[in-house]
């Protein structure tokens, strides 16, 4: 076999629901060892489960992402424990959106810390052990939003442009044994629009997300930047649903 057909030890952030979760069945699903994090242990316990009965192997961590005394603790312990961490799938996310004139401040505050701080604690927690290891790959999770800003996006596009600038800039500065990518989904199937307190940007977001596509369309996007040999890089992958303006 070759390097990139070896079972890896994959930790994703955000794994409760959503792009998370089938992305972490997916990973399993394809022999690896998903560590599947959270705040929702309940939800990863049932996930963790259901992926074990199937076969595969994963394990349940509760992770607060704004926490980053936390991440580091978790992921010391990840390589402690199975000896390897080779893929931090950075994907836990918010998205509370509203016109910037409606002032919700403290959301504003709120995508910040999840979307932008609570990535590069990841990046902070797992860089020096890629850096020792000598191989990892960093995958993040952008957004079509990351590329355009529809209205009452400005401060979630702003968290997901951050991103964006974020991964490219630990491609451009990293060892070139550790591979990064950035997946930016379109709109999909998750329950990130049901935590939206703006009744105008609830409203909208309706009708926007009718075309949404499933959520292993985005976990099978993840795989295949994984699958590829240590020498491909996969800079970024768009997957949005075909009827997406
Ligand atoms: P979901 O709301 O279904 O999932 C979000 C996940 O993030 C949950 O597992 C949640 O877990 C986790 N999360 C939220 N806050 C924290 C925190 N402080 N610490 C740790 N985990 C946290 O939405 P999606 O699956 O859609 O979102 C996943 C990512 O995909 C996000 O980054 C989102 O911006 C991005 N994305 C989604 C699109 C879509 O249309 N669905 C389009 C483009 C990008 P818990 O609450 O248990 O902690």
């Amino acid at each position: 076999t070759t390097d990139n057909e070896q079972p890896r030890v994959i930790l994703v952030t955000g794994a409760s629901s959503g792009i998370g979760e089938a992305t972490a069945r997916h990973l399993a699903a394809e022999g690896h060892h998903v560590v599947l994090t959270a705040r929702r242990t309940d939800r990863l316990d049932a996930i963790v489960a259901d992926i074990e009965q199937a076969g595969h192997s994963a394990e349940a961590r509760a992770l607060d992402v704004t926490d980053r005394t936390a991440f580091q603790a978790l992921v010391e312990d990840v390589v402690t424990t199975r000896g390897r961490l080779d893929v931090l799938v950075g994907n836990a996310g918010v998205m509370l959106l509203s016109r910037l004139d409606v002032l919700l401040v403290e959301e504003w505050d709120r995508m910040f810390e999840v979307n932008v701080r609570g990535l590069y604690n990841g990046i902070a927690a797992v860089l020096p052990h890629f850096q020792r290891q000598r191989s990892g790959h960093v995958i993040t999770m952008a957004s079509t939003g990351a590329h355009e800003v529809p209205p009452t996006s400005a401060i979630y596009s702003a968290t997901k442009y951050a991103a964006w600038a974020l991964t490219e800039g630990l491609r451009i500065e990293s060892d070139p044994a550790i591979r990064v990518t950035t997946i930016s989904p379109g709109v999909t199937q998750s329950e990130l629009a049901d935590h939206i307190t703006d009744a105008h940007a609830a409203g909208f977001m309706v009708d926007y997300r009718r075309s949404a596509i499933p959520a292993d369309a985005i976990a099978r996007a993840v795989g295949f930047a994984i699958a590829q040999p240590a020498d491909i890089d996969v800079s970024e992958i768009i997957v949005r649903p075909t009827a997406q303006r």
